[in-house]
């Protein structure tokens, strides 16, 4: 697989910002919670059938992961949380607000260590920490996905991990560019229907950018679903690797009787040669993007590493 152990810059991301933690908690606890103890049942959702696609963020809880929520809420949307188990302890109460709003909560590992380096043991540790975490804080949720670190990963890695791990059809690049205008236009963009769309929710201007993305993808047609809703019927191995949903060819539509339908594949079928995980998303350059001083992200040879701040 394309990722596998290819992690040569770390330009991550995820640098903890612990000033905000009790803030963003503290928001969360706030608000009165009606009686609910248990999560809402995943949706029945079939996304052959509708336009899915599945926002990620990663590397939170965050202090912007409550206005983040309340964002989704609003706009009734699901999104799945690939959260850092070093992180889920500061911010309990959105964890859990998290969960009850229906949204997915799975593995990002603990401290967002390349995993290819480490020994299956220490993966173990990794995956296994951070599970008991978020059902700790989520009042017993546990994670069914992993998504590793920079997306870098192997078969080891997989044995170890014991979970299928989700990698991402567009990266939106946001850890790099921290650019609300650039985030909106890339997040409305570059989706296609069965996406898995990779955001941080630890960075402002992603989170600033929310509302125009789900806005303009609703405008697109899309329903935002989590990843398991999105693979339902699709039964994910642990282990393996995804980056979309493979949606089927769309039923022809209805056309006069003796129409060929062997033309029915619109433009926002995947097409098989999809971006590789950790492939920048292709996109047209407008204004404020790249950010100046900012090496733009080129087409990538096989072989050569991302950089990456996943
Ligand atoms: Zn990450």
């Amino acid at each position: 697989m394309a990722g596998a152990g290819l992690l040569l810059v770390t330009g991550c991301g995820h640098t903890p910002e612990k000033k905000a933690r009790t803030a963003g908690d503290k928001a969360a606890a706030g608000q009165p919670r009606k009686a609910v103890s248990k999560p809402p049942p995943p949706r029945r959702i079939d996304c052959d059938k509708i336009r899915c696609v599945a926002l990620t963020f990663d590397d939170g809880p965050g202090p912007y992961t409550d206005r983040l929520l309340n964002t989704l809420r609003v706009a009734r949307a699901r999104a799945t949380f690939f959260m850092l188990g070093q992180n889920v302890h500061g911010f309990p109460g959105v964890v859990r607000k998290m969960a009850l709003d229906g949204h997915e909560l799975a593995n990002h590992s603990w401290s967002h260590p390349n995993l290819t380096a480490l020994s299956p043991a220490e993966v173990r540790s990794q995956v296994q920490r951070t599970q008991h975490a978020i059902a700790a804080a989520s009042g017993g949720v546990r994670p069914t996905l992993l998504r590793p670190p920079y997306g870098s990963t192997n078969a080891k890695v997989g044995r170890a991990a014991g979970l299928p791990m989700i990698l991402w059809s567009v990266d939106t690049l946001d850890w790099r560019y921290r650019s609300v205008s650039r985030d909106t236009r890339v997040g409305i963009t570059a989706p296609r229907r069965g996406g898995i769309v990779l955001f941080h929710d630890i960075h402002k201007p992603t989170v600033d950018s929310v509302p125009k993305v789900l806005d303009g993808l609703r405008k697109r047609g899309f329903t935002f679903v989590t990843v398991s809703e999105m693979f339902q019927g699709k039964p994910l191995k642990p282990g393996q690797t995804y980056t979309e949903a493979v949606v089927p060819k769309p039923p022809a539509p209805p056309r006069a009787p003796g129409a060929s339908p062997s033309s029915s594949s619109g433009p926002e079928s995947p097409e098989p040669g999809s971006p590789a995980p950790g492939s920048p998303v292709p996109e047209v350059p407008g204004p404020g993007s790249p950010l100046p001083g900012s090496p733009a992200p080129g087409p990538l040879a096989p072989g050569v590493p991302a950089p990456s701040g996943r």
